[in-house]
């Protein structure tokens, strides 16, 4: 007997609900629809692809076939012009509601921004993507897995990752240790965050001439016992925070989740074609 296996990703269209400003560089979008039916975030850094529409079109321009075959659907679209079809970006579920089914995505917004940056910018009720997510709570898409002995937990994010730190802040359990820094543009835009960690959160204002994230962790005396580090945001930052962990703090390598979410000067698809190099260097 065989049994079926839920697909663990597959593709949405959403429709944009509200937008609210949440500070300077931050822009919240809730997304809606009839699609959002089978969605399931599995909580922590959940990230998903967005499928943009270029200025001018009304919709994303994606070839979802009536099956929703993912790897179908990605090869179509990747033969298909790059002034043509959908622009595709990287994001975390800030926060997906049953009733009314809806989910949240916090866009950082910035002065040199790329289309996913100007489109949320612009977004209004009734703007329409289509969405790469999952279909199964448990995906790997979730990449925050402190191992079970963790006894206290490190955290790096800039803005970009900063929707994916406050979920995993809001998902710890009561009273694990944590060590937290979180670098933004500007004053306001810190945010309340929830947690029932006992989490020590320091804020990283560039605006305010705070310390590079490198120099603040550094300068920091660390809790003992067995440490589960999360770092994410600009990649020379997060190489640079990692080298530091692993090299000079002597933190188990496997025990350092790091996710490079931008890198300066490189678009997304940039980055794309810069680690299909990789691999193929690698071979
Ligand atoms: C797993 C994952 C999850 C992510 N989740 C989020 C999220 O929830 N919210 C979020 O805002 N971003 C998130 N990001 C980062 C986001 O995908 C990138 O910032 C993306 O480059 C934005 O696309 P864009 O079209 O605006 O800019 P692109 O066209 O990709 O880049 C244009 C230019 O903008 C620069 N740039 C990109 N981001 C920034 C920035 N923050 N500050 C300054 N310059 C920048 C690039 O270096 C490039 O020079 C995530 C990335 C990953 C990999």
């Amino acid at each position: 007997m065989t049994t079926a296996v839920a697909a663990p990703f597959r593709f949405f269209s959403l429709e944009v609900v509200r937008t609210r400003r949440l500070g300077p560089s931050m822009v919240r979008v809730t997304f809606g629809g009839e699609g959002l039916k089978d969605f399931a975030a599995g909580g922590r850094d959940q990230s998903l692809s967005l499928f943009l529409p270029h200025p001018g079109q009304e919709t994303p321009v994606v070839p979802v076939p009536d099956d929703g075959d993912m790897y179908a659907t990605l090869g179509a679209w990747r033969a298909m012009p790059e002034d043509v079809r959908a622009v595709m970006r990287s994001y975390t579920v800030r926060e997906q509601r049953l009733e009314p089914a809806e989910v949240d995505i916090d866009f950082a917004v910035h002065a040199d921004g790329g289309p996913a940056c100007r489109w949320a910018l612009r977004a209004a009720p009734g703007h329409r993507v289509t969405v790469l997510g999952p279909a199964v709570a448990d995906n790997t898409a979730v990449r925050c897995r402190p191992p079970e002995d963790t006894d206290w937990v490190l955290i790096w994010a800039d803005e970009t990752a900063l929707p994916a730190a406050a979920v995993i802040l809001e998902w710890l359990p009561a009273g694990m240790q944590a060590r937290v820094w979180l670098e933004v543009q500007h004053t306001e835009d810190r945010q309340d965050l929830k947690t029932a960690a006992d989490a020590r959160i320091t804020w990283l204002v560039r605006e305010e001439g705070a310390p590079s994230a490198l120099e603040a962790v550094s300068r920091a005396e660390l809790p003992e016992g067995s440490a589960y580090a999360w770092i994410a945001g600009e990649s020379g930052s997060v190489k640079a925070l990692r080298r530091h962990l692993v090299r000079e703090r002597e933190l188990d390598r496997r025990r350092v989740t790091f996710v490079g979410y931008w890198k300066r000067g490189v678009s997304e698809d940039g980055l794309r074609d810069e680690a299909v190099a990789d691999e193929a260097d690698d071979m």
